[in-house]
Formats: structure tokens, sequence, C-alpha cells
């Protein structure tokens, strides 16, 4: 291949191991860091988001992309060589819009937002937090001029987690969703349960639930020889190459759903990272073909796997060894319907999974909203607390509960959200597809044996790295685009075996 080109990657994985480093003071923040370490940090990392947004924009950089563009002319457009160039020109073409200096301020702002976020959230006060969200909203204002938009501004932002997606594509799907949630969080509130399905609550003990919670994840397939676990209030994953990806739980003394699935989730995202071809690591395609696709890896571990019957089977005998009490007097089918109890809630990320897609329709509607100016961020707590009497039938009884609880906002990641979503839509998606592929994966499951599993999920998603994006990813593997329709028969199917609906 080009000399140029070679030159290019090099400099790439420079500009990535700098990345890398900032990932790690980024864990250590979520994780460790006392909270007076808050403003060093801040400045730390804004050093190096100014570092590395300077070294890829320069015109030097320019320039080798253009040569290598050149002398790469005429390749075959699949090979990893014009998916790299793809995948660069993309980034620099974005990147070259923004100033440095507002990407320096954008990193240092957002991680003092965070960390007020962090306060405002456990003291219920959101107008410590407002000032922070205002001019997160005024960062990313900036940066939308900069950028520019072709249909509405929210495109922007989420093109930044979702490759090419736009807001309309999204809201199209979206209202195939609205309705059929909502009906069927009514049907299921006037159903009957078949059987005892309140929750197991019992002592806990949090060593006990970390134990527990490694032997579940490694017997997925994550692989704890280049990973490890730690406990965090926000649980997420982050990878510092393919061979260390860690993840994060949060421990509930009384209840073991948090952890469990917790865990399980955040496996999910961490297996598509320890799977991507070594070859591609710290190159241009080796990240996820978007945030959608990687949120269906986390969800396909996490309920479509994890909250079954035979996943119910396979792992009580693990519960009751390590808490007899509650477990011994407890069946698989009883531990099931616990676990899969539908009920309007206040906090997204302990949401079932019939409620759970209402919950980020809220923030999708809302994001427009403050983007446009059509809610004000003052003004935010009220709107939020009204759609979710109008979605969910309830009223959060604070921020807290509310407008607070999600580190998104705070961390900048407007346009995130809608992410969840797809990613929930395409888990079922990619279900219908394996059980094509593998016969009887129930059974599979019921045994404790994911392999077939994760080798179909490495095969046809995780092998691709970057390569495609989701809209080109999605068709290719399971033969048609993104269809809300497999995940409403899914909970349709589900459901009515718990409830009699
Ligand atoms: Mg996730």
């Amino acid at each position: 291949m080009g000399e140029n080109l070679e030159v290019l990657k090099k400099r790439l994985a420079d500009i990535g191991q700098l990345h890398r480093a900032a990932a790690v003071l980024g864990w250590d923040m979520r994780t460790y860091m006392p909270p007076g370490g808050a403003p060093a940090r801040s400045e730390q990392l804004a050093y190096l988001s100014k570092l590395t947004h300077e070294m890829f924009i320069s015109e030097e950089m320019g320039i080798l992309l253009e040569k290598s563009e050149n002398e790469c002319a005429g390749i075959d457009p699949d090979s990893n060589e014009a998916k790299i160039l793809r995948n660069v020109r993309r980034s620099y073409d974005h990147a070259v819009k923004i100033p440095t200096a507002l990407a320096e301020e954008f990193s240092r702002h957002t991680t003092l937002s965070e960390d007020v976020w962090t306060r405002a959230r456990a003291e219920n006060k959101y107008s410590d937090f407002a000032p922070y969200l205002d001019k997160t909203l005024d960062l990313l204002n900036q940066m939308i001029q900069h950028l520019g938009y072709e249909e509405e501004p929210y495109d922007t932002l989420l093109d930044m987690y979702e490759r090419g997606a736009k807001t309309m594509d999204i809201e199209a799907v979206f209202q195939q969703l609205e309705k059929p949630l909502v009906d069927m969080v009514r049907a299921i509130a006037g159903a009957t349960p078949k059987g005892d399905n309140s929750p197991i609550t019992g002592d806990y003990p949090s060593y006990k639930q970390n134990k527990l919670t490694l032997k579940v994840v490694a017997s997925l397939g994550y692989d704890l020889n280049r990973g490890r676990q730690d406990p965090t209030v926000h649980p997420f994953c982050c990878g510092f190459s393919r061979d260390d990806v860690r993840i994060t739980t949060r421990f509930s003394p009384d209840r073991l759903e948090p952890a469990l699935f917790g865990s399980m989730h955040e496996s999910g995202h961490a297996m598509y990272d320890q799977n991507i071809p070594a070859e591609f690591d710290n190159t241009p395609i080796g990240g996820a073909a978007s945030l959608g696709v990687h949120e269906s890896q986390s969800r396909f571990w996490e309920n479509i796997v994890g909250r079954s019957l035979p996943f119910c089977e396979f792992v009580l005998p693990l519960l009751q060894e390590t808490f007899p009490v509650p477990f011994e007097s407890c069946d698989a089918a009883r531990f099931h319907r616990s676990i899969n109890r539908v009920h309007p809630s206040f906090i997204r990320v302990e949401a079932d999974e019939v409620t759970y897609n209402l919950h980020i329709l809220l923030r999708f509607q809302m994001e427009r909203d403050i983007l446009s100016g059509k809610i004000t961020i003052k003004d935010l707590p009220e709107a939020w607390n009204a759609k979710m009497e109008s979605m969910l039938g309830i009223t959060p009884p604070n921020d807290t509960h509310g407008v607070l609880q999600d580190i998104h906002w705070a961390g900048g990641m407007i346009g995130y959200f809608p992410t969840y979503t797809l990613g929930n839509l395409l888990s079922a998606q990619l279900w219908r597809s394996m059980r094509k592929d593998i016969a009887n994966p129930e059974e599979h499951i019921r045994k404790g044996d994911f392999a077939p599993l994760l080798d179909w999920l490495r095969e046809n998603v995780h092998r691709h790295g970057s390569r495609y994006f989701s809209r080109e990813l999605i068709p290719t593997v399971t033969g048609e685009p993104l269809n809300p329709k497999h995940f409403l028969e899914y909970l349709q199917s589900k459901y009515s075996q718990i409830y009699d609906i």
C-alpha cells in the first residue's frame, strides 16, 4: 500500500494513543478519583483534547490525507484501506471546522459540569446544575454553527453518536413505537401476572454480588484476562485497547438486579470491543459501527438472554449457592416473573423492557425542544414532569428522580439517548436473524453454553469493527433496514407468557 497512507496511519495511531490515555483518566474520574481532583482533572483532559485536536486538524495532516486518497484512488472500495480513508475523511472534515479553543473549552466545561451534576443530583438541587447545562447548550450551539446541518440542528448532534442518522428517520421509527408501547403498558397494568412476581429482596453483600456477577459475565464470554469490573454510581464500559476493556456496575444492598443485569449489560459492550479484529486495534476502523449497534450488544446479553426463562434456569443454581436465602425457596419461573415486572417507574436505567423506550422517547423530544428554544433550561424540570405524566402516568417526586437522573446532559452528550432505543430495536432484530442460523438457541442458554451466540455476533457484527455505518451493516446481517416490528413482536410474545394479556 502507498507510503503516504502508511505515514497517515502512524500519525493517527499516535493520536489514538493520546485518546486512550485520556480514556484512562476518564475511567479513573468516574471510579476512584476523590471529589477534590475534579478541577485538576478537567485541566488534564482539556489539554489532551487541545493537543489531539491540533494534531488531527493540522495542515500537514490535511495534505497527508489528500495524498493518501490520491495514491489509493481506484482501490477496492470494500478494502480496509478504503474504509480507513472514508472514516478519516469524515472525521477530518468534521474536526477541521471546530476551532481548537472551542474543543478545549467544551472538554474543560463538561468535566466540571459532570462534577457539579454529581452533587446537584445527590442533593436534589437542579438550580445548581442549570447554569452549567445552559453553558453546555451554548457551546453545542456554537459547534452546530461551525459544523452546519442539512435539515435541522439536532441532526448534527445525532451524527456524533450515530453516523449519518437523520432526526426525521429516527422520529419516523419512534412514532411507530409510541402508541403500541403505551397501549402495552396499559394492557399489562390491567392484567394479572401468571403467578407471584413480587421483587426478590434479600441481604446481598457487595463482595458476594461482585463474585457472582464476575462468574456470570465470564460464562457469557467476557475475557477477564483483558477486562475487569469496578463499582460506580453510573455503570459504563470503557476500553483502552481491545486487550483492556473494563466494565463497572452498581451494588444495591437489598436487590440483585442492578448489579446482575448492569454487569451483563456492560459485558455486552465489552465483548464487542474485545472481539474487534486485532489488526484493527487503534486504527480508524477499530471502533464500533455506531453507538446504536454498540447498545444492541449490551441489550442482547442483558435482556434477550439475561431476562429470558432459559437464562433464569441456568443462573438459579448459582444464585442459590451464593444466596441460599432467599433463592433456595425460589424456582426459575418465579425469578423470571420477578425480573420482568412491568410498571411505570422514574429511573430509566431501572426500567423494564416495555416502559424503557418511553423514557428515551421523552428525552428525544426534550432534547429537540431545548435545542430549538421551545423549552428553556429553567423550565426543563417542569416540562420533564409533565411529559412523564402524559407518557407513563407518573410524576417524579423530585428532580433527582426526574431531570437530574442521567449523566449524559451533564457530560455534554445531547443526541446520545436515541441510540439506546435503536440498540433495543436492533437487539431483537439480530436475535431473529440468529435464530435462523442457530438451532434452538434457548437450549444453549439453558445449558450456559453461550459460545455459539457470541460466535454468531463476532462473525456478523464484531468482525467488521467500524468498516460499515449501521445503516449499511443492519441490512447485510438481518436482510432489512432497522424495523421496529421485530422488537414489538418480541415484547408481545414474551410478555403474553408472563401476564394474562
Ligand atoms: Mg449501554
